[in-house]
């Protein structure tokens, strides 16, 4: 990684680019393959290389400000988020004056202001506000977010732009993510390599507790907790509703949870730990991000020079339990609905009620749904909004499979949190496919 070398003799500082200089004017033994040394690499990485940052927070600072040092110089960035006072502890870009301020326009100011000669380009709203000619003008694409849903839009996206006979179609995508002392950086190449939705069963399960382990057999702190904001909080309190921003509640919830966890023989219930579950709250640690972030932006500048062979394709790093990084190739899932060609294949029995299959989806970790809305050949057969079609549809839940639909029919499955439509394969038990009867020789 290049830095600016500030020289504290008489002489002029070097150019901030001098190391970055080196690494690109000759081969070396770990050089890719296809590397031209010279002016043509260095020209296109200062003047052609048009790199777009996704996410101007903890990941998107760093990010930011490692592509500039790094020799790039034509850089844009997209956040929807304005500047919170509870960003300024790692968000470094941004200052206490910059509060309500864009992320996006005051990161980008910044790092033109430090980092003379590099374009930084930004634009403050929603990916999903841009449309595939947006996403064209780049050459690469580095994804610093903490949404699920920002990133499967995107990489929805990618993917579909992706035209076999325009190579400039494929646009590289490098994710890196963080949640405390871990993180992982990936290389994406839609189509190709496997995407963000074939490694969605990777993402942490939301933790919900079962309420009977709350109500009745609390093992571990947190189960404390959530007895004491689920159950207790409405049982004293009645209607008045928890605030998890006053500190009294948060207060009134450790000293409750406490009592109960001294109860059942149970260590660890804190105010932190109190904080984290009832907000949910995923910390962000700046030194994580940091490396997540060099990582990314070195992926990027070896795409952009093929100065060294790519990361291929999934980097984890582990800091939570001593120090364990480990990279490997995450393969492509044949039923993946976003870069896999089959649809998925659900048995189901004849005598479920349609109910069962919107709870199979909910629970399917790899789908990551909130709200689905089920269609079938014939049309809608649940919808979750609007309320008038819901409530038309609802009497469909408790129908028989068999009385909605026959054996191999496709269910669309649509939702909120799904950038594509999703097809479901119904197999009936004992039923015969019409591809399997071909295959049969004819009676004689
Ligand atoms: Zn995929």
């Amino acid at each position: 990684m290049a830095t600016a070398v500030a020289s504290t003799s008489a002489t002029a500082p070097l150019p901030r680019t001098t190391h970055v200089d080196k690494i690109l004017e000759r081969s070396g033994p770990y050089t890719d393959e296809q590397f031209q040394a010279g002016d043509i690499v260095k020209d296109f990485l200062r003047n052609h290389c048009k790199v777009l940052v996704i996410g101007a927070g903890g990941l998107g600072c760093e990010i930011l400000h490692n592509l500039a040092l790094t020799g790039f110089r034509d850089i844009h960035v997209i956040d929807m988020d304005t500047i919170d006072v509870s960003n300024l502890n790692r968000q470094f870009l941004f200052r206490e004056k910059d509060v309500g301020r864009s992320k996006a326009q005051t990161a980008a100011q910044f790092v033109e202001r430090r980092v003379p000669g590099v374009k930084v380009t930004p634009f403050h709203g929603k990916i999903q506000d841009k449309d595939e000619a947006f996403y064209l003008q780049f050459n690469i694409i580095i994804c610093g977010l903490d949404s699920v849903e920002a990133r499967r839009w995107i990489n929805a996206t990618l993917v579909a732009m992706v035209d076999e006979e325009n190579p400039e179609s494929l646009k590289p995508l490098i994710d890196g993510g963080t949640e405390g002392f871990k993180g992982q950086a990936r290389v994406i190449l839609p189509t190709i390599t496997s995407c963000y939705e074939c490694s969605l069963d990777m993402l942490a399960r939301q933790t919900v507790f079962p309420i009977c382990t709350i109500a009745n057999t609390p093992r571990l702190p947190e189960h404390c907790i959530e007895w004491a904001s689920v159950l207790e909080w409405p049982r004293v309190f009645g209607d008045k509703k928890l605030d998890n921003d006053d500190p009294d509640h948060i207060q009134w919830l450790l000293d409750t949870a406490q009592t109960r966890a001294k109860a059942h023989n149970i260590e660890g219930v804190t105010w932190s730990l109190t904080q984290g579950v009832v907000k949910n709250i995923i910390p962000a640690i700046a030194s994580t991000n940091a490396i997540i972030a060099a990582a990314c932006t070195q992926e990027a500048f070896k795409f952009a020079t093929t100065a060294a062979p790519y990361l291929n394709n999934y980097m984890m790093y582990t800091g939570n339990e001593s120090v364990y990084t480990y990279t490997f190739e995450h393969e492509k899932r044949p039923d993946c609905p976003v870069c896999g060609g089959e649809s998925r294949d659900v048995d189901v029995q004849p005598d479920w009620p349609l109910e069962r299959i919107l709870e199979y989806l909910l629970e399917t970790q790899d789908l990551q749904l909130k709200k689905p809305s089920l269609s079938g050949p014939k049309g809608p057969l649940y919808f979750q909004a609007p309320p008038q079609l819901e409530e038309a549809t609802r009497p469909n839940l408790q129908k028989p499979l068999g009385e909605l639909l026959s054996h191999d029919d496709e269910l669309i499955v649509t939702d909120a949190n799904l950038p594509f439509q999703l097809s479901l394969r119904l197999r009936f038990p004992g039923a015969v496919d019409a591809s399997d009867l071909a295959a049969v020789p004819a009676a004689r």
